[in-house]
């Protein structure tokens, strides 16, 4: 979202700026430079101006000298002297020298701008003199002339400043004159001051004379000038300002109101006297004051710029852009509203890239806001699709393991003792769902749930597992005690009759229980000792709760070792039959035999099946066992058969997973291997018609087509009713050996089975009865024309391998006809 109001600048276009950073900087730098050096020349100027004036004074100061030479000639050829060499000139008489000055004196000093002239002997006594020029310097000249040989000069100042000459004079001999010959320096002044165009003053030390006043700084007195204002603007200036060996040690600039002006000085005699040369620079000055000050402003600028271009359009970007490096880090996190306020507002006027940036990620923090709200919004719903049942609209098993390991964190968390978990199981759910529908079904688990849902407290969870299963889990629990009183609660409610649909169902339910402390278990520890406790209270006979105890994990690992030893004990072959004869109650005559396993195992001898069966039911070895069973029980008959012992029929038992195996009609057909079906009886518990009564009943038809008959096993255990006994499609109804027993004692009991035997009759179904052991037993069900019997009265189960002999013998048979006849 692009603000309109403000204009777009690209960063190229800022790149750009930095590039012109750059160039200023080097003008910054440049300018710098040029300043440096216009300062530097000014330095260079009054030194090399300095060096010109000294040269030029030098070589006026020599050219006088030789002018003064040449006078010196012209006063000798005057005076008829005749000249030995170049340098000394020899005279007759003196007197000859003093009349040819003073004849010619008026024109040597007109023409040849001469002061003065002296002739005097090598003692200083003077001979001649003409002229205005004082005498001090002629000692000296007197000292070093005769020596030297040589014309020589010097300057001396006393009321002006003049060139001495000396000149050695010859006369007679050895006779030593010396000729000094003086010229005032203003003309060597003036033609300085012509060809440099400078302002020069002379100025005496220790103000011997002064015509134009005194600096007292410098301790000098002024005599002379070629400019007044020079020596009021200049040299009083400057005898304020400077010390006078700084003015000689290279000149000074000294100001005065607009003008410049630069100061050498020149000491020109031996006492020290000066030469002052002032020159006007203030044009230069200015001008070079001006490229100063244009370098500086120019190098100020540039800097400036430099500096506003840095800063406005680079260091402001970098440092957006290092902030969304540390912002965008924070969308990850979900912190929008954070992210938007960093980034609002922080452009101003124009735009670039790193506005857009910013108002892309402002734009995109809103769409993800509005897309984890979303999510957020979806992931509940779904959650609740997840984690709740859709029937009963109690949290469902993800659910349930998830507020499991709540719960048991509460325990560390010092939230009450221990958590107590019960599973709660509808018994014959199945049967109901089957028998009236599944609408009914539902109405019923609802029914149950809300029943469920009042009794438990606030802190409690009620769960629906699965199918008829339920959860609940208890939290913050003193003590495994507090849980008696739901669970009575609980067994209560289900004793009461349900209404669904105008029918009134009564369920019962079994509850498996266990109360943990130990903060360490996990959900599915926890889930698993309460199945276990189910499974007890299941085996105990339902409508009951059980506690979990350790030797249920005791039980469970033993079974589990008694399942390898299993496996090993098919691989030995150490399983074998005992067959159980039935008798004929009317006829006395052996109906058949029941085929039942045993385990001769090495160690513990002859093992029975109660010992394994179930630990085979739980895993797959029952379908092995169940063939082999079939297998050796039909090669049996079949031996018999053919050892003309008789032709008797096998019933085989058969659990209910057996029954309900897809291959068992398969495998019947290839067992019996030409056996007439009819030589086959199936022992089922009615537990194989309760769990999937529809395929039992296709099994059994399918059996019937083979000619197998299907025996109900353990009639009078579990849900064993009369009305039911009418829908089971079997041939043959085994009444349970606990179902007899009381029939030599209990009046009832024998009315039971009585009616049972007359109903089963009465349905076309004939009726054996098991564990006959006394013969009042056997009276009884004589009495009650029940069809067969089996028990240990008329003959135990007896050894495969024993049975031939047995059959043989007749024994067996006798003993037990004895028996049913009453003999
Ligand atoms: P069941 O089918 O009810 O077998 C009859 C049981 O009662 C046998 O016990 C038999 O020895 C015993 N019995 C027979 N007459 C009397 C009597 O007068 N008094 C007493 N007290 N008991 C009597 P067993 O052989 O220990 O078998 C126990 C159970 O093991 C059987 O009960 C059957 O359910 C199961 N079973 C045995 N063999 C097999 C088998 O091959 N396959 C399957 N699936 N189960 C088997
Ligand atoms: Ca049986
Ligand atoms: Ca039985």
């Amino acid at each position: 979202m692009s603000d309109s109001s403000s204009k777009f600048v690209s960063l190229k276009f800022q790149v750009a700026g930095a590039f012109a950073f750059v160039a200023s900087f080097i003008v910054l730098v440049f300018s710098l430079v040029i300043y440096f050096w216009s300062s530097d020349r000014q330095e260079r100027y009054l030194v090399s101006e300095y060096s010109k004036f000294n040269t030029n004074f030098e070589q006026l100061v020599s050219m006088t000298s030789d002018h003064l030479v040449d006078m010196a000639d012209q006063v000798m050829l005057l005076a008829s002297i005749r000249k030995d060499d170049l340098s000394v000139h020899t005279v007759e008489w003196p007197e000859s020298v003093a009349s040819a000055l003073e004849v010619h004196w008026e024109n040597l000093n007109l023409f040849g701008e001469i002061d003065s002239m002296v002739l005097m002997d090598a003692r200083g006594k003077v001979l001649i003199k003409r002229g205005v020029a004082d005498n001090t310097p002629i000692d000296e000249l007197l000292s070093w002339v005769p020596n030297k040989s040589r014309p020589q000069s010097l300057i001396y100042c006393s009321d002006d400043c003049r060139i001495y000459l000396g000149v050695p004079v010859l006369v007679k001999g050895d006779n030593r004159y010396i000729l000094v010959i003086t010229q005032s320096i203003s003309d060597v002044i003036s033609t300085m001051q012509r060809s440099f165009n400078v302002e020069l003053a002379l100025a005496l030390r220790q103000s011997k004379r002064s015509y134009l006043g005194q600096l007292a700084n410098w301790n000098v007195g002024l005599m002379s000038s070629t400019s007044k204002q020079v020596v009021q603007d200049v040299l009083e200036n400057a005898n304020l300002i400077y010390r006078l060996d700084q003015i000689l040690a290279g000149g000074q600039v000294v100001t005065s109101g607009n003008q410049s002006w630069v100061l050498w000085a020149k000491e020109i005699t031996s006492s020290g006297d000066i030469l002052l040369i002032a020159s006007d620079v203030s044009e230069e000055q200015k001008s070079n004051e001006n490229l100063m000050l244009f370098a500086l402003a120019f190098a100020l600028g540039s800097g400036v710029f430099a500096v506003f271009v840095g800063v406005g359009l680079l260091w402001r970007p970098v440092n957006r852009i290092a902030l969304h490096s540390s912002t965008l880090p924070l969308l990850a996190d979900g912190e929008y509203e954070k992210v938007r306020q960093r980034l609002h507002n922080m452009h101003s006027g124009y735009r670039n890239e790193v506005d857009q940036l910013d108002s892309v990620t402002i734009d995109l923090s809103r769409r993800l806001e509005f897309l984890s709200r979303e999510v957020e919004l979806r992931t509940g719903e779904l959650e609740r699709l997840a984690m709740y049942d859709t029937l009963t609209h109690l949290p469902n098993r993800s659910l349930f393991i998830h507020e499991l390991r709540e719960a048991i964190q509460s325990i560390e968390d010092g939230k009450g003792e221990c958590v107590g978990l019960l599973f709660i199981d509808l018994d014959a759910f199945k049967r109901i769902n089957e028998t009236l529908g599944h609408m009914v079904g539902d109405s019923l688990l609802v029914q149950v749930s809300r029943n469920l849902s009042a009794l438990i407290s606030e802190t409690d969870t009620l769960c629906r597992l699965g199918g008829d299963e339920f959860a609940v889990i208890c939290r913050d629990l003193p003590s495994e005690e507090a849980l008696y009183g739901l669970l009575n609660q609980i067994l209560v409610t289900f004793r009461q009759p349900l209404e669904i649909d105008g029918r009134k169902l009564t369920v019962t339910a079994s509850i498996g229980v266990v109360c943990s402390s130990d903060a360490q278990m996990s959900p599915e520890d926890l889930t698993r000792r309460a199945d276990m406790a189910l499974y007890s209270a299941k085996d105990e006979g339902r409508n009951s709760f059980h506690f979990f105890n350790e030797q249920m994990l005791v039980d469970i690992s033993e079974s589990l070792e008694l399942e390898s030893e299993l496996q090993r004990a098919f691989d030995q072959e150490e399983f074998c039959l005992f067959l159980q004869p039935k008798f004929n109650l009317k006829t006395g005559e052996l109906d058949g035999f029941e085929a039942l396993v045993r385990w001769r195992h090495p160690e513990r001898g002859l093992v029975m099946p109660n010992y394994f069966i179930s630990t085979m039911e739980e895993g797959d070895l029952i379908f092995q066992l169940g063939r082999w069973v079939i297998n050796r029980g039909v090669s049996i008959i079949k031996g018999l058969e053919q050892a003309g012992l008789g032709r008797f029929k096998l019933a085989v038992n058969l659990s209910a997973r057996q029954f309900c195996d897809e291959e068992l009609i398969d495998h019947l057909k290839s067992a019996l291997d030409g056996l007439p079906g009819e030589r086959l009886e199936l022992e089922i518990t009615e537990n194989v018609l309760i769990n999937n009564s529809d395929f039992a009943a296709l099994m059994m038809g399918k059996a019937r087509e083979l000619g197998i008959t299907v025996a109900l096993d353990d009639f009078g255990t579990g849900y064993s009713s009369l009305s039911y006994l009418r829908e089971l499609p079997v041939d043959v109804v085994k009444l349970d050996r606990s179902f007899i027993d009381p029939t030599d004692r209990n009046k009832q009991s024998r009315h039971i089975v009585q009616s049972v035997i007359d109903l089963a009759h009465k349905l076309d179904k004939k009726v054996v009865a098991e564990g006959i052991e006394t013969a009042e037993h056997l009276k009884f069900l004589q009495d009650s024309s029940c069809d067969s019997a089996q028990g240990f009265l008329l003959s135990r189960p007896i050894d495969e391998e024993d049975l031939p002999d047995l059959l043989a013998a007749g024994n067996m048979l006798k003993a037990a006809q004895k028996h049913i006849k009453g003999q």
